[in-house]
């Protein structure tokens, strides 16, 4: 077989359809263009099977205002790239990202947290976990609270700095303590 034949073959397996970008990558690729900006924000393209587009949207709203145009966007997305699409399913489900999902440990109450000292010396009214928006005043807050902490708070055995009692409670020794054994032992 000489090379020109081979060259030829491959030029008409390029031709082939499966021998092409994905049509769900195309999709994905001129989606934007499709549904517009206004739109693109609030919808996820999931998947494309058996000719039925799954789109995830920010809001039942959405789906359901979508729903309603899916006839339009079909003509659309099958002239612009030229697929067979016959429907398109709109859902909020797949919506949710993961690292959108709170931390379970952000939502423990702050009476629980062996760092708490009573209300006046709380870091905030929230949760433990300082806000980030506005980190030099949590830092302040929190420097604030450390240094009211220090008085009249027992000692830990370990390193003898003031420490809540909470923490002894649990560990017997400081969170800082606690945190070097922990690491230790592992
Ligand atoms: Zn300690």
């Amino acid at each position: 077989m000489s090379l020109k034949s081979i060259n030829d073959i491959l030029e008409v397996l390029a031709a082939q359809p499966e021998w092409q970008e994905p049509p769900f990558q195309r999709l994905l690729a001129c989606w934007a263009q499709v549904v517009g900006s206004m739109v693109v924000a609030h919808t996820k393209p999931l998947s494309l099977q058996r000719d039925v587009l799954r789109v995830a949207t920010s809001s039942a709203a959405w789906a359901q205002n979508l729903t309603f145009e899916r006839q339009r966007l079909i003509l659309k997305l099958n002239q612009k790239l030229s697929i067979g699409l016959k429907d398109i399913h709109f859902s909020t489900a797949g919506w949710q990202r993961p690292q959108n999902i709170p931390k379970k440990q952000q939502t423990i109450s702050r009476q629980e947290h062996p760092s708490y000292v009573g209300d006046g010396m709380s870091i905030d009214d929230g949760d433990v976990t300082p806000k980030a928006k506005d980190a030099n005043a949590a830092f302040q807050n929190w420097a604030r609270t450390v240094q009211g902490r220090s008085h009249n708070l027992p000692l830990c055995p370990l390193c003898h700095c003031p420490t809540p009692p909470g923490e002894l409670q649990r560990w017997g020794v400081c969170s800082l303590c606690a945190a070097k054994q922990s690491l230790k032992s592992c």
